[in-house]
C-alpha cells in the first residue's frame, strides 16, 4: 500500500498525540518484505513491535460465544513485552518527544493511513478489518515465534493474559493507561466472562485475597 496519509501538525498538536498516547498503531502485512519466520524474528529483535492478539468474537448458531485470537504486529507500547497478546494498552514506545520515531514512510501503516482533522474526526482512509483480516494466513508462524520465545501456546498465555488484565483493572493497577483504553477494556468485561469464565473468577480470587494488602499500600502513599 502507497503510504499517502497527510500529515497535519497542526491538528495532532493541538490534540496532544491522543492515538499514540492510547496505543502503538498496528502494522499491515504489506509493511513486511517477507512473512518468513526469521525475517519476523530480526524484525521483533529491533525491540520495537510486539506480536498481540485481537479477539475476534463470534456468536455460533448453537448460542455459545467463541473468542479466536487473531495474531498480528503492531508498534510496542511502554513496558510492554516482545509478546503482548492482550493487555491494557500504553503509550506507543516510539512516541518521542511528542513525535513519531519513524519517518511517514517508515511508520507502520495503521498510523500512516490516518487522516489527522480537528475535534477528534480522525478517520483511516484504509477498512482496517480488511487489513487485519490480510494477517489469518500468517498465524501458523507467528503462533510458532509466540512458542520459541515464551514457551507457551498463544491459548495459554491469552489465559494468562486475560486474568491479569481483569485483576490489574479490579485493583485500580492503571498507570499509563489512557481512560479511552479502560473504557474500550471494559466493553470487552461480559463477552470474556462468557469464554473465560475461569480466568476471570480467578481474577476475582486473587482480587478479593490481595485486598488488604492493596488497602495497606493505599495507606502507605
Ligand atoms: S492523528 Fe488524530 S488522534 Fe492522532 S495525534 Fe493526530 S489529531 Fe490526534
Ligand atoms: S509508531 Fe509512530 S504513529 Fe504509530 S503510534 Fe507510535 S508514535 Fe504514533
Amino acid at each position: 500500500m502507497e503510504k499517502g496519509a497527510i500529515e497535519n501538525y497542526e491538528a495532532c498538536a493541538k490534540c496532544g498525540g491522543m492515538c499514540c498516547k492510547k496505543c502503538g498503531c498496528d502494522y499491515f502485512v504489506s509493511d513486511f518484505e517477507s512473512m518468513k519466520l526469521d525475517y519476523l524474528e530480526s524484525r521483533l529483535d529491533e525491540g520495537r513491535i510486539s506480536i498481540v492478539a485481537a479477539i475476534d468474537f463470534n456468536r455460533l448458531p448453537s448460542g455459545k460465544l467463541t473468542a479466536t485470537p487473531i495474531l498480528y504486529l503492531r508498534a510496542r507500547n511502554i513496558n510492554r513485552d516482545v509478546i503482548d497478546l492482550f493487555s491494557m494498552k500504553t503509550t506507543c514506545a516510539s512516541l518521542e518527544d511528542n513525535r513519531c520515531h519513524y519517518s511517514l514512510e517508515d511508520r507502520p501503516s495503521g498510523g500512516a493511513s490516518l487522516i489527522p482533522l480537528e475535534f477528534g474526526m480522525c478517520y483511516s482512509e484504509v477498512d482496517r478489518i480488511d487489513e487485519l483480516n490480510k494477517w489469518i494466513p500468517y498465524q501458523k508462524v507467528l503462533h510458532r515465534i509466540v512458542k520459541r520465545r515464551i514457551g507457551m501456546s498463544v491459548y495459554a498465555k491469552l489465559n494468562e493474559d486475560i486474568e491479569n488484565v481483569i485483576f490489574d483493572l479490579l485493583a485500580g493497577n492503571t498507570e499509563g493507561v489512557s481512560p479511552l483504553e479502560i473504557i474500550d477494556l471494559k466493553g470487552t468485561i461480559p463477552m470474556l466472562t462468557e469464554t473465560h469464565p475461569e480466568q476471570i473468577r480467578n481474577a476475582y480470587l486473587r482480587y478479593e485475597k490481595s485486598k488488604p494488602i492493596l488497602l495497606q499500600r493505599k495507606k502507605n502513599e
